[in-house]
């Protein structure tokens, strides 16, 4: 296994955007400010798997078209997360990467599915870690993406189940430097959905450039008090401009720049 052709060593690719894809302005906001500040992707959901069926679902295809144009505008690559069979044509025909998402790490038809779909056109997946699954279980479910041919998956950590409440989930920072001893697959941290509250977001960000992480996702919106997900954790354009000087500081101490 070699590393991803989407991944350049010594870059720490940066996967900002909005929890969901709300509307086109709203994308179109992020999108410009993601471009002005010389990134390179945007990330966003448009089939959100939620906890409560009454929460916001998503836009679906009206969602991936919305990111497809913000993508197209801006000259950004995007990036979504996919959480059924019978929608892996359909996103991946607007979308340039796929997210696994943690409840889905262990869906292993979807899995299967989504290895054999780009087994050939090696669209890129990145592939997080269940909430509850050890390392172990992790490296052995991503074999179903790569068996089939397919070397660009990117692995994804974004925090796990314990006992503490502190945190929305418990970030696990060692699982940077493990699956780099154990792994030659690139490895992403997700520092949003384990802080579940901004405040705590740039440390957990600084922390993971540390660790020796190949990319950051962190969730950003034009309006965080007003989103339909994940309101909380949002950091705003500006904030999230400002912290990515403090981030490439981080970086450039460990000889890496992010894109
Ligand atoms: C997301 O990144 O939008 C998401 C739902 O993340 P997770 O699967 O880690 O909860
Ligand atoms: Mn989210």
């Amino acid at each position: 296994m070699s590393y991803v052709p989407y991944h350049e060593p010594n870059t720490i690719t940066m996967f900002a955007g909005p929890c969901s894809i709300e509307s086109a302005k709203q994308l179109d906001e992020v999108g410009a400010a993601l471009s002005d500040l010389g990134l390179s992707w945007i990330r966003g959901g448009a089939f959100k798997p939620r906890t409560s069926p009454y929460s916001f679902q998503g836009l679906g295809e009206e969602g991936l078209k919305i990111m497809s144009d913000v993508g197209e505008k801006y000259g950004l690559k995007t990036l979504t997360e996919i959480v059924d069979t019978a929608h892996i044509d359909m996103v991946m025909s607007y979308i340039s990467a796929l997210q696994i998402g943690t409840r889905n790490m262990a869906n292993f038809e979807l899995l299967k599915a989504v290895g054999a779909a780009t087994a050939e056109n090696h669209k890129p997946v990145l592939f997080k870690r269940g909430m509850a699954a050890t390392i172990d279980e992790w490296l052995s479910a991503v074999e179903y993406l790569t068996v089939g041919g397919n070397p660009n998956v990117m692995l994804c950590e974004r925090g796990l189940r314990t006992f503490e409440t502190s945190t929305r989930f418990t970030l696990d920072i060692s699982a940077v430097p493990v699956v780099h001893k154990r792994s030659l697959f690139p490895i992403c941290v997700d520092v949003s959905h384990p802080a579940g509250q901004v405040d705590l977001v740039p440390s957990l960000a600084k922390a993971a450039i540390a660790a020796g992480c190949d990319a950051l996702m962190i969730e950003i919106h034009p309006n965080p008090p007003k989103a339909k997900s994940d309101a909380s954790q949002q950091l705003t354009l500006p904030d999230f401009a400002e912290l990515l000087e403090e981030l490439k500081a981080v970086a450039a101490a460990v000889g890496k720049t992010i894109v």
